[in-house]
């Protein structure tokens, strides 16, 4: 073992194995420190890309033409759309939505079965807002000691005026973010000078006042009690992780027995492990527990205490990884070496060789252990699904008709005997752009059609002009002469067609007319 001295910090886990908290403990404050490594870096750069799509979007462009907002991304309540870039939804069409929510929930599915909780530790909005919080919070008041010395410290004008900057930004920060959410229900640039100047709907002033209280409350003030004692995903996620799933893992067969004196214990002729109990992963952790106690609800993998960790083996000169992202299957199987197949407690001697390297026979996490059968149904199951919302979009209508027979009367009986009925026929024209439809009958021999509104004579075909992104509902009177009615109910078709694009779309409905005389 390396002579370096490592710095132990006095750092309490909120909640222990050997004491455990009751339910409704008392918070204990949390004071992180800042970590540094691999792990934190790529947190840094999701934190930058989902911030930063959340924030941004609602301001990106899109050209649909001049008859559609050139909002790239906008829930249209008032017109009931969803635009998406160059994908845009009607309300019939929520089940593309559908879909994608499908999508998202078997690729949780997936994430979580081979990566563990990643979800919680890198892109939950709870876990990016309250790294978000952290960093204001480190840069007014410093890292972990300064900020517990300025809690426990009377009030001053100093501790005063950084508590006020703070909260200030940190509001600020849920303004923002209550003001983003906002501009996807309308066009950004628009909206923004309305709420500046006071003109606004006051839902907007409302969702903006509630969405700010949340963000302060959950991310500035409670933190990690949200993850521990609101979020039901902790709970569920635990279902779906097997023992090939990745977990923050510390390997107690390598770490123990742990000693904060290794040098004495060894002149003393005890076994050390390679932890030196100095408690950086505790002080690192925001959501203040031990791993070392062992997998943990309120552990949300961030693996932050991997690099706390990995910056002292490096001091130490030992293997990285004494905390690692492990599955339970190697970790079983590495513990069987350390305690000789369970029959005495662990034994630092067994995991390595003679050379102080871990033995041949300890498992090391390779890439092909988490793929597996699961996986791959899981992986099958989302393709399989986004193909069919793929193919289902492209090969999508974008011109549709909808007709309706009168309910009453059912028929009506002119003065020359012929026989009238009445339709409402809705025409849907979904792309950004005027259309002239032609509707035409199709059977029912002899008979034409009125459109009420439209000055044409009688005919078997009219052409109706169809404002862009809009449905049109027409009045539809369709009259066959008397010696044409073959029956009580015929079928017949209304067929729409956009000459330009060749679009086309037909529906089948019925002419009524009296029972024939036996
Ligand atoms: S124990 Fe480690 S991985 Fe789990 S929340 Fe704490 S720092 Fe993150
Ligand atoms: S596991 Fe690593 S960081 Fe944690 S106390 Fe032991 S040596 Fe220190």
């Amino acid at each position: 073992m390396s002579t370096v001295d490592i710095e132990r910090i006095e750092a309490q886990p909120v909640n222990s194995a050997k004491v455990r908290q009751p339910l409704y403990a008392a918070r204990k404050k949390i004071f992180p420190k800042r970590a540094t490594g691999s792990f934190r870096r790529f947190k840094w750069l999701v934190m930058a890309i989902t911030l930063g799509i959340y924030y941004l979007t609602p301001w990106l462009r899109w050209d649909r033409g001049p008859y559609a907002p050139d909002q790239a991304v906008l829930v249209d309540l008032a017109n009931r759309r969803f635009y998406l870039f160059f994908i845009e939804i009607w309300p019939q069409e929520f089940y593309y939505v559908a879909g994608l929510l499908v999508m998202a929930g078997i690729g949780l599915f997936l994430v979580t079965s081979t990566v563990g909780r990643a979800w919680c530790g890198y892109t939950c909005p709870q876990t990016v807002w309250v790294d978000l919080f952290l960093v204001v919070e480190r840069a007014i008041e410093g890292d972990r000691n300064a900020r517990i010395r300025l809690d426990e410290g009377p009030w001053t004008v100093r501790k005063l005026g950084l508590r006020t900057v703070k909260h200030a930004i940190w509001v600020l920060i849920a303004v923002a973010t209550g003001g983003a959410w906002i501009f996807y229900f309308a066009d950004a640039p628009t909206l923004l000078r309305e709420v500046v100047t006071g003109g606004a709907a006051p839902v907007a002033y409302i969702t903006v006042a509630v969405l700010t209280a949340t963000t302060y409350t959950f991310g500035g003030l409670m933190r990690e009690q949200v993850c521990t004692y609101m979020c039901p995903w902790p709970r569920i996620q635990a279902a779906m992780l097997d023992e090939h799933s990745l977990t923050v893992t510390y390997n107690d067969w390598r770490g123990e027995p742990r000693s904060r004196h290794a040098k004495k214990a060894l002149a003393a002729g005890h076994s050390v492990g390679d932890c030196v109990d100095c408690n950086a992963c505790v002080a690192v952790c925001p959501m203040g527990i031990d791993i070392r106690d062992g997998q943990q609800l309120e552990c949300i993998t961030c693996a932050l205490c991997i690099d706390a960790c990995d910056v002292v083996m490096d001091k130490l000169g030992r293997e990285r990884g004494l905390i690692s992202y492990s599955t339970l299957s190697d970790y079983s199987a590495n513990m069987a070496v350390a305690t000789a197949g369970g029959t005495r407690a662990i034994d630092p001697g067994l995991v390595r060789n003679a050379a102080g390297k871990l033995a041949d026979g300890i498992a090391h996490f390779h890439l092909a252990k988490i793929f597996r059968a699961r996986t791959f149904v899981y992986m099958t199951i989302w393709t399989l699904v986004g193909l069919g919302l793929l193919y289902a979009l492209i090969s999508r209508d974008r011109l549709e008709v909808n007709v309706l027979h009168d309910r009453n009367p059912q028929f009506v009986v002119l003065s020359d005997g012929s026989i009238r009925n009445g339709y409402t026929v809705k025409l849907l024209n979904m792309i950004p752009e005027p259309r002239t439809i032609i509707v035409t009958l199709q059977g029912l021999r002899g008979a034409q059609m009125t459109v009420t509104g439209i000055d044409q004579p009688e005919d078997r075909s009219v052409a109706i002009l169809v404002e862009p992104d809009r449905l049109k509902t027409l009045r539809v009177f369709v009259r066959q002469p008397a010696e044409e009615v073959a029956g009580a109910a015929q079928s017949f078709n209304f067929v729409v067609e956009d000459k330009a694009s060749f679009e086309s779309d037909v529906y089948t409905a019925t002419f009524n007319a009296p029972e024939p005389v036996q």
